[in-house]
Formats: C-alpha cells, structure tokens, sequence
C-alpha cells in the first residue's frame, strides 16, 4: 500500500513503456525485479507482474508468484487472495498491455488503480492524479464490492472505466429519514449532481438522485442526453447516520448494452376476494390464467421494443399474509409490509406484488430506481392493483412500476418540469411513463430504452 495525498491506495503503476521484454509479448529471460506493466512479460510460471508494495514511486514488477494466490478471474476479498496482488470488485485481475493477454471473456482496460475497486475516503481526491493502468476485466458482467458501513460525509471512490455501462451506489439503513448521497462529482472535476432541498435546482443536474427512506441508488447515467467522462468518480454520503453502502458496476460490451433480459417475481397477494377475473387465482395456475398470461404478454411485447425479453417469470402465493393496512400511494410506508414479503427471491431480480386493490392509484414503485439485487426491504419492489385488470391496463402498469423501478421518472408530469431527462421521451400518453396509464400507453423510447438496459437487474 501507498499513502498518496491522503489516499491509501494500491501502489500505482506506471506504465512502463521501456521494458524490452513487454514488447517482445512474452520473456524466458525475465528476472526478479524487473519492472512490468503486463503479465506476460515476466514469462509465466514462477513470476507475475505485480504492484510493488509500499513504493510511493508507483510502479509494477516481475515478482515470484504468490503461493496462495488465485489467477485471473478468480473470486477473491483481498489483494492477498490473488497471485498478481490486484483484487477487481471481488476479482482477481492481471496487469495486460492489450486483450489478447487477458483470457477468453476479457478485455484489456485502463483503469483507476483503486484498492478494490472501490474505496471509501475523508474527502474527495484529486481525481485527475489517481494512478492509472491497464487490467483485464470482464467484458460482460456485474460486479459487486460491499463497503460495509460508511459514515455520514464520507466520500466513495470508484471507476467508471469504458468497458462498463453503468455504476450505481447502494445506500441503506435502518431509519425511515431519507438517506443517500448528497454530490457526485465527476473526473474532470465537475460537480455533476447536488443534493439540495429546492427541487428545481435538484432536476439541473446532470445525474438525478432522490434520497429516500431505508435505501437509495445512485446510478449513473440517468439519460444518454449528458455524456460522461470515463475515469474516477467521487460520492459523497449523506444521512443521518452510517449507512451500509454497495458498489455495482454493470460491464458490457465496450460500455453499450445492446440486449438485456429481465427476471420477475411475481407475488400473488391477498387475492382471494379480487376483482377483474383474477379471485383465487394461485401460483400453481397463475401460468396458465387467462387474465395474467394476458397482462405478461402486455408487458411482454412493452419491454421487447426496448430490447429487453422478460426471462423467467416464478410465481409465489401469499394468501396467508398479515393484515395490510390499507394502501395508499400518499403513504409510502404502507407499502412496506407488502415489500417484506419477498422471501423467496433471490438474485437479480424484480419484485413484482399484485394486490387486492390500492384505492387511490394503479400501482407503485419502491423508488426510482429500486436496488438491484435486493429483496425484502421497505423499497424493493413493485405493488400493483389487480383492478387494473378491468381497465385492460394490468400489464401495462406492471411494465410502467417496473421501469419505475429500473430508473424511469414519468415522461410528462402536471407540474412543469418534472418530466424525466430523457430528451426523447415524448409528452404524450402513447408513452409507457405517462402519469396515468391507458391501454395505448405501451411506447419505449431509445433514451428510456438506455437507461432500463443498465440497471444491473436486467441481465443477459
Ligand atoms: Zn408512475
């Protein structure tokens, strides 16, 4: 480890351009010590080209491979599990010069040499000083670091290299005051998002962020309409006290996401005594019932024009629940003890509740967007009222909480202004994010397409 303007980070590489050895692709004659900036140039076998520990001079040699260490690829939690010394987000990386180094499934990258991949801080660093170098990485995957708890004013800092497509921060606690991140600010210095309590300032930012109750993400970008730098970024948290904070960055094909697939689970709820065809329907018929095959495909044929195929759908029963207060979207804490419900999901996934009814609104998303990955806390899912099914809007709300929940704010709003930052989505009804759903609300722009496709719960 090195101590860099106050940042503890792993001993940085230069990236050497004078070893003969790395030009010649491969070297039978490297030595002990000599400097490197890609694995095969210290010849294989016994050494392995890793960072010089405690050097503040910020470079990389051949060094005999660690005995316990993994190679590429494998999972590990420390520097110390991998024989190169370089843990990725939870996997262990080479140092390349270019893709053909790294192994079937990776690609060459440079990127901020960061411990982890993401660490937490005092305040924000000097991005454009971090020191940089080229790794393989996975060309197409989610990777997940846990920060544990981080302190109020704490700052996160984490890469946002070519190769990925998205970042998102995941902030929880157990308190019900809103809490999340109060600015970001990007590579080249520029504050991108600032968190304040006038809510006109907060839509003139480049990123929107909405603090909420027990969990808020952060995922960057929200509209392809700002383009971003790619390199080092900066969070700061901000709540009332620590919160439980987790990285995710979402890779794919050079930073695009072309197709994606998306898994629901789908909670029956109290809907023994419902409307609209759908009374005692249960997790074993709910496959083939007329009314939720019908409302599936809806939302089926919905996401296919933003390139996105719902993958497996699972059904679960809950007709022996507690007594649920009545749901009411001006109380979004109403909705908790539904969201509680999801014991049986796993992965990443959406939660999907149909309930007996909400009297006051058609459906409602937990937040915008939800947590990926998550299950079973205040504000990971989707409610919607199976009384939808008598206005032929089911499937339709489903799709429209959905892409609530994958990052989507409303294309059109009664207060001026609010719509979403997506300069493609039209005002209209026609669009699937219109305030008020209608059977013709079905349309998915290609900016509202790119958003959807980088929340990590839609996968491949
Ligand atoms: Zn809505």
């Amino acid at each position: 480890m090195t101590g860099m303007r106050g940042v503890e980070l792993l001993a940085a590489v230069a990236l050497v351009t004078g070893c003969g050895s790395d030009d010649a692709g491969s070297s039978s004659t490297a030595k002990e010590g000599d400097s490197c900036s890609r694995e095969a140039a210290c010849g294989g076998q016994s050494l392995t080209c890793r960072f010089v520990a405690a050097s503040a001079t910020a470079e990389a040699t051949c060094q005999p491979e660690a005995s316990t260490g993994s190679a590429a690829g494998a999972e590990c939690s420390s520097t110390a599990d991998c024989r190169t010394g370089v843990c990725h987000f939870g996997v262990c990386s080479d140092l390349c010069g270019q893709t053909g180094d790294c192994g079937s499934g990776n690609v060459c990258e440079e990127i901020s040499v960061i411990e982890g991949g993401a660490q937490i801080l005092s305040a924000c660093p000097d991005l454009s000083s971090l020191p940089r170098a080229k790794l393989c990485q996975p060309e197409r995957a989610r990777l997940v670091r846990d920060l544990g708890s981080v302190a109020d004013g704490k700052v996160i800092v984490l890469d946002f290299p070519e190769g990925a497509a998205s970042f998102s921060l995941v902030g929880r606690t157990e308190g019900a005051e809103p809490v999340g991140f109060g600015r970001l600010e990007a590579p080249d210095g520029e504050e991108i998002f600032l968190s304040t309590d006038d809510p006109a300032q907060m839509l003139k930012n480049d990123v929107w962020f909405y603090p909420d109750a027990f969990v808020s993400t952060l995922q960057v970008p929200t509209t392809p309409d700002h383009s971003l730098a790619r390199g080092p970024f900066c969070a700061s948290v901000k709540s009332g006290g620590p919160l439980q904070v987790e990285a995710i960055v979402k890779r794919d094909q050079g930073g695009d996401v072309a197709h994606g697939k998306l898994s629901l689970n789908i909670y029956l709820t109290g809907l023994e005594a419902a409307g609209c065809g759908l009374a005692g329907i249960t997790a074993a018929t709910a496959s083939s019932h007329a009314v939720l095959s019908d409302a599936l495909e809806s939302a089926r044929t919905i996401f296919e024009g933003a390139a996105i195929e719902l993958g497996e759908l699972s059904y679960h029963d809950r007709t022996t629940i507690p007594a649920i207060a009545t749901l009411t979207t001006s109380d979004p804490s109403t909705f908790d003890p539904v969201f509680a419900l999801a014991t049986e999901s796993q992965g990443f996934s959406v939660d999907v509740f149909v309930v007996k009814t909400i009297p006051d609104g058609a459906g409602f998303a937990g937040h915008m967007p939800g947590p990926p990955g998550k299950h079973g806390l205040p504000r990971s899912g989707v409610v919607v009222s199976a009384d939808t099914a008598c206005t032929k809007t089911l499937g339709v709300t489903i799709a429209h909480e959905v892409s609530h929940l994958l990052g989507l704010f409303h294309n059109y709003q009664p207060d001026p202004g609010f719509e979403d930052p997506i300069a493609d989505s039209s005002s209209g009804k026609e669009n699937l994010m219109y305030i008020t759903a209608t059977p013709e609300s079905t349309q998915i722009s290609p900016g509202q397409g790119f958003v959807l496709r980088r929340h990590p719960n839609v996968g491949w």
